[in-house]
């Protein structure tokens, strides 16, 4: 059980206006009440109550700050615990002061990062997974990554895998009497109910399997390549998606030598863009290295924009490389549409169909909308909008999912062909731990400390 009090500015440092600085623990409230001179006596005060006083020093008497007190007792409270949330006006050096003068207290430390969410696993009022949603809402850098793991925070998904976790514990509970109590000989109809309770875990784990392509795409972003030959207007484009100039925009061709990535958010969707050295051989050495990253950028890209120059005949380069990637997510961006066309449209329509076909001329700043409506289309048609936001997105979450997956596999596959009871047990049993590390049931300290870690100070 956790005995000391911890404190931290809780909001990002900086010039903001506002600072709050959070404790929790014990001697939360009794703590800030000896620093804090107001009307009301804070150690009496209600759960979930506003105050405004001023902290001081209580040797001197000296006012620190003017501030506003919020008490929040346990459990209702984001750790569980007593909760005090000091809210200061007067910036960052005014802030510091305060919370000098907080931790001066006794049993009071500074909190580690991420040791509120951590304490509020602890003491069992989130699970793993919401905990690890935490992190994912400090970080989601889109408005739709953001309310996925919201939604993960308030326990959406945690439900569906108590749920499945339940359908699992009343299998194994089932093979435990058997086993227990052989005499029975209930043997076909545990392997029955075997197939079809294993069965009805594994639909729905093939259900959470299926949202985690999507659940990726929204956390990291459709991992985009940006690909044509030198001079199309690759690099053009990136900046203008990004809106600044990163990558260096020149006549010269190969000057793109290396993979810039950027991150953008185009009507929702959130895209990490690749741009990529003008694929084609090459005898200059740097420029090689360039290439070789750009094919690899190509292999992992979840979607591949291939940049043609509308000015320009189509080149061999660029049907061998259509040929090559006319299989996957692929968009064709037929740039400088405000030059004369010089492309055969007939013969580019029998690689690409056309409502992959985006017409732009990024010089002049058209076409962008168009380009927003082909990824949209390609990749969320319909669904990015179904409000249904529960995606397994976390990889430590799809890796035991896998597991799970796997060992019920294991399980029907040995009560089909005849193997004792108590070893296909031990499949169930592998089942039901997987499910139950993904809420962080019976998982190592080491874990623990290496997920909360990936915390910023003060949450
Ligand atoms: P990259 O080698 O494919 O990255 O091509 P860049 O982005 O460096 O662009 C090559 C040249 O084409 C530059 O001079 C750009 O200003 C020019 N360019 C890019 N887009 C357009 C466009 O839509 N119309 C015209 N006329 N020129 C463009
Ligand atoms: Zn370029």
């Amino acid at each position: 059980m956790v005995h000391d009090t911890i404190a931290a500015i809780s909001t990002a440092v900086g010039e903001g206006g506002i600072a709050i600085i959070r404790v929790s623990g014990p001697d939360a409230i009794e703590g800030t009440a000896r620093i804090f001179r107001s009307r009301t006596d804070l150690t009496d005060a209600a759960t979930h109550t506003v105050h405004y006083g001023h902290i001081i020093d209580p040797k001197t008497g000296e006012q620190v700050e003017e501030v506003i007190v919020t008490v929040m007792r346990g459990p209702r409270s984001f750790t569980a615990e007593d909760v005090v949330e000091i809210n200061a006006h007067g910036g960052v050096v005014a802030v510091k002061k305060v919370l000098d003068q907080v931790l001066l207290q006794d049993g009071f430390r500074i909190a580690e990062p991420g040791e509120f969410t951590k304490r509020a696993f602890l003491n069992g009022r989130i699970d793993l997974m919401q905990a690890e949603a935490v992190i994912d809402l400090i970080r989601s850098k889109s408005d739709r990554a953001f309310s996925v793991a919201r939604k993960q925070a308030e326990g959406t998904l945690s439900k569906r895998i108590k749920a499945l976790r339940q359908t699992v514990i009343e299998l194994l509970a089932h093979i435990e009497v058997n086993i227990d109590y052989p005499e029975h000989d209930v043997e076909d109809l545990t392997s029955a109910y075997i197939r079809e309770q294993s069965g009805s875990a594994l639909e729905e784990i093939a259900k959470l399997l299926k949202t985690a392509n999507e659940g990726k795409i929204l956390r990291e972003g459709i991992m985009t390549a940006i690909v044509g030959r030198p001079n199309v207007g690759k690099s053009s484009l990136l900046n203008m998606l990004a809106q600044e100039n990163k990558a260096i925009v020149t006549d010269i061709p190969g000057t793109t030598r290396d993979v810039i990535e950027e991150y953008v958010t185009l009507n929702h969707i959130p895209l990490r863009l690749l741009d990529t050295a003008g694929i084609r051989e090459t005898s200059d050495i740097v420029e090689k290295i360039g290439v070789e990253r750009s094919h690899n950028a190509l292999e992992e890209a979840d979607l591949i924009l291939f940049v043609l120059n509308n000015n320009e005949s189509l080149h061999e380069d660029d049907r061998v490389l259509l040929e090559k990637v006319k299989d996957r997510q692929l968009i064709l961006v037929i740039n400088k549409s405000d030059l004369d066309s010089k492309l055969n449209m007939a013969e580019i329509e029998e690689l690409v169909s056309e409502e992959r076909i985006v017409r732009m001329s990024v010089l002049e700043e058209e076409g962008l909308e168009h380009l927003e409506r082909a990824i949209s289309k390609l990749f969320f048609e319909g669904q990015l909008d179904s409000g249904d936001l529960t995606y397994v997105s976390n990889v430590r979450h799809i890796s035991l999912l896998k597991r799970a997956q796997q060992s019920l596999l294991d399980a029907i596959e040995a009560s089909n062909v005849g193997i004792p009871i108590d070893l296909i047990q031990i499949d169930v049993r592998d089942a039901w731990e997987s499910l139950g590390e993904i809420l962080g049931d019976e998982v190592g300290d080491s874990l623990i400390d290496q997920i909360f870690s990936q915390f910023c100070l003060g949450k």
